[in-house]
């Protein structure tokens, strides 16, 4: 597409791709529509190349072989800097931000998916007991994992990938663009005719509708919410486990956060939906340049201080 500015002619390159379970958008503005477009194709090749170290869904991914043997010689430094910033948000929030839950979310898989029933609380009980970050250990270049540890990186590596797709346009030159997969976003730069670029926050209960317009100045935006992924009509049981109970997290619907970085506000959408109204904005008040938008079960929309949309 081809867009007139004020004085220069720039083109508008977007594509589309299933990528990490989610669709991913690619948008780049540039004076050149061969570089914007040869630069989406790196920034896509980028992220696939996350998509193959930290998948649970492919069984030949780094993580997929720590889940299966739970030890892993010789990581990447990708998937040992993931594991590390989520053992961070892991330790400032007290355990509500913890990638061992996969053995709660397996369970919910089996019994209503396969079993075609809701799990007992004896078998959310014992998942619940296998939930522990403190057991992911990094030693002699390895990483072990406790005999009943699974890892799931759902919450932080599509953040993760969506930082790497734009360090790779920044490096091709690309200054003006919007990376968005599934509910995690970032963009640098202005839009069309050097307008802010601007998202919607869509309303978790009606996907028609939005609660605001978000403008994203050089910054990430992450959304959580218990629409995306849940195994009841009630949404009692959903994809975001409280690792306290072993039960979904209910007290909130959907938590977005805005972030400089897509990984950060990936893990703390994640760990705001889990700690609730409460202990969820005092952990955003007291990070830098960090702010949410939370929506409670009874609807009440909660801004931190400096949300101004
Ligand atoms: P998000 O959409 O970013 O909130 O990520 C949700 C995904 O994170 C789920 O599908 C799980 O794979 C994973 N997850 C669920 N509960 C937690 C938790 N308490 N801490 C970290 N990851 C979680
Ligand atoms: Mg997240």
């Amino acid at each position: 597409m081809l867009l007139t500015g004020c004085q220069n002619i720039v083109y508008k390159a977007e594509q589309t791709r299933v990528l990490m379970g989610t669709t991913v958008k690619i948008t780049v503005i540039h004076k050149d529509g061969k570089v914007a477009v040869s630069a989406i194709q790196d920034a896509f090749t980028a992220m696939q190349n996350v998509e193959k170290l930290m998948s649970i869904y492919d069984n030949n991914t780094e993580l997929s072989t720590l889940n299966k043997n739970k030890i892993l010689r010789n990581p990447s430094q990708e998937l040992l800097y993931v594991l590390n910033r989520s053992l961070f948000y892991s330790n400032i929030s007290n355990g509500a931000f913890d990638v061992t839950v996969q053995p709660t979310l397996d369970l919910f898989t089996n019994t209503f998916n396969v079993l075609k029933r809701s799990p007992t609380e004896q078998e959310i009980l014992a998942a619940q007991k296998k939930i522990d970050y403190k057991k992911i250990i990094f030693k002699n270049n390895s990483i072990v994992i406790g005999p009943n540890t699974t890892i799931t990186l759902g919450a932080i590596a599509k953040g993760y990938a969506v930082d790497k797709a734009i360090e790779v346009l920044q490096s091709e030159e690309i200054d003006r663009a919007l990376v968005i997969a599934g509910g995690d976003l970032r963009a640098i730069g202005t839009a069309a005719m050097k307008q802010p670029w601007i998202v919607s926050l869509q309303n978790p209960r009606n996907s028609t509708e939005y609660i605001t317009l978000i403008e994203v100045h050089d910054q990430s935006v992450a959304t959580s919410g218990d629409y995306e992924r849940y195994f009841d009509e009630n949404k009692t049981f959903h994809h975001i486990i409280n690792p306290k109970t072993g039960m979904s997290a209910t007290e909130l619907i959907s938590v977005t956060i805005i972030a400089p970085k897509a990984m950060d506000a990936d893990a703390l959408g994640t760990t705001v939906f889990v700690l609730g109204p409460v202990e969820g904005m005092k952990l955003i008040e007291s990070t830098e340049n960090t702010e949410a938008l939370i929506i409670t079960r009874d609807r009440q929309i909660i801004r931190s201080s400096g949300f101004k949309y």
